[in-house]
């Protein structure tokens, strides 16, 4: 396990005053309970449409996995490329390909139009391929194109020079793919919900969302508020509140770490903009630069692996990857969950009269979480119900299963890649 020091997101986050807690017993037309990057996001759009809407956030604003993230916006399943998707999830499949591959423009879009201060640059996310992937990333290139989002493939030299990582035989790039301050993000979301008209409280767990005539009270310790809707942006891992969610759910741990600032002259073969990189490996490797020239980069949290040796393997990463001609200071390592979904598709919705509550994320939260919080607050506003596959919820046992191995398959991961490269080069 990684020894925490201090998450970069919070120490580089705005000061926000906290806002107060839920003391006393009113009405809204909806309440969003969670204030990640999928609450926030419903919240703005329906405090922009003159609804009443009162967030309730357990913490503070984006202290869940919204504040824990690489920062990178992905327009990109993390599982499955767009005719798999399709082929799995039938009528909702071309849905979901629109909404996947627009989910980075919409965020950046909104951006703009809000005035959101969180770093954003659209300066394009790279996915560059072992030879082991390389068929599959060529394929899943040209379904996307064929989709109608534009995307280019590298060539190996290609790759290098633009990414400044050697040994990948191809990458495939998404021009509009970019990076955030995950938890600004949340912030300012927040802050711009407040200013068309939300109610936001934190450090207000919801207890319990009873049933009552018009609609649900939504009960906390020491405050209750009554509404038609409820959405629960909880990511999932709230499992008292809905319990067929979060069974489907799989928990995995994954740590970041941000170095100190580094020299601009020793990283010109590097990144220079808002550009991001996650390549095909299960042993996972990611990098960015946040806008002060620290280095961003993190892997999934291997059991019983301690702070001194997962950061020794990190070091002697970066140092063959990255070429860094010396390693950097890392102040900056911190933990969080991920929600991955049993079946590994994108979405999970759960409908349960004028309750909505969704998980996004596999890796590719950020840009789809967003879009999904949106399309929630789209649908308790009137429209018809975001055509997402509706969870199944006879995944259960597979996801417990799942989540006892999930523990383990940071062990295993560098053995996979090992196997799966042997393999293409005998082909
Ligand atoms: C280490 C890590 C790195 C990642 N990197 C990336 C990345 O680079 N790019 C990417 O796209 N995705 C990434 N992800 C995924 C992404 O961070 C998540 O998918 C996304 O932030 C989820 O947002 P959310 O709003 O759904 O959930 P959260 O941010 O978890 O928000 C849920 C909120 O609900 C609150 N809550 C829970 N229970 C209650 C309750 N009972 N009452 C009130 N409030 C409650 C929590 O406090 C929390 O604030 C990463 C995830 C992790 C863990």
């Amino acid at each position: 396990m990684i020894n925490r020091t201090e998450n970069m997101w919070w120490a580089t986050a705005h000061p926000a005053p906290p806002t107060p807690a839920l003391e006393t017993a009113s009405t809204s037309d909806v309440v969003i309970i969670g204030g990640g990057i999928m609450g926030t996001s419903a919240a703005v759009r329906l405090a922009a449409s003159g609804t009443q809407v009162v967030v309730l956030e357990a913490g503070r604003i984006g202290s869940g996995a919204s504040s824990t993230p690489g920062g990178f916006v992905v327009p990109h399943f993390s599982v499955g490329s767009p005719r798999e998707i399709v082929a799995r999830t039938g009528e909702h499949g071309s849905a979901l390909v629109r909404l996947v591959g627009h989910s980075a423009d919409n965020l950046f879009s909104r951006v703009r139009e809000l005035g959101l201060d969180c770093d954003a640059r659209q300066d394009g996310w790279y996915h560059p391929a072992t030879r082991a992937a390389l068929p599959r990333l060529e394929r899943t290139r040209t379904e996307w194109t064929d989709a109608g989002f534009a995307c280019d493939l590298l060539d190996a030299h290609e790759t290098t020079v633009r990414t400044g990582v050697e040994g990948y035989q191809a990458a495939w790039f998404a021009p509009s793919g970019g990076t955030v301050h995950p938890l600004r993000l949340c912030q300012e979301l927040a802050r711009a919900a407040r200013e068309k008209g939300a109610r936001v409280h934190e450090h207000s767990p919801v207890q319990s969302i009873t049933r009552v005539p018009g609609g649900y009270r939504v009960d906390t310790a020491r405050g209750c508020i009554k509404a038609a809707k409820v959405l629960v942006c909880t990511n999932g891992l709230a499992g008292e509140l809905v319990p067929p969610l979060a069974r489907t759910l799989i928990p995995m741990r994954v740590w970041q770490c941000a170095s100190a600032p580094i020299p601009a002259e020793q990283r010109r073969h590097l990144f220079q903009g808002g550009e991001c990189l996650s390549d095909t490996r299960h042993n996972l490797f990611t990098y960015r630069f946040d806008v002060a020239g620290r280095l961003i980069t993190g892997t999934f949290d291997a059991f019983g692996v301690d702070g001194a040796r997962a950061a020794r393997g990190m070091a002697a990463r970066l140092r063959t990857m990255l070429r860094l001609p010396e390693l950097p200071q890392i102040p900056y390592v911190w933990t969080g969950t991920s929600s991955i979904s049993a079946d590994r598709l994108p979405i999970s919705l759960v409908v349960d009269g004028g309750i909505l509550a969704a998980s996004s994320c596999n890796a590719r939260g950020i840009a789809l979480s967003f879009a999904v919080g949106e399309a929630l607050a789209d649908h308790a506003r009137g429209a018809p119900l975001p055509d997402f596959p509706v969870l199944d919820t006879n995944k259960r046992t597979t996801a417990s299963i799942q989540s006892k191995l999930a523990r383990f398959y940071a062990h295993f991961t560098p053995l996979l890649d090992w196997y799966e490269e042997r393999r293409a080069r005998n082909r």
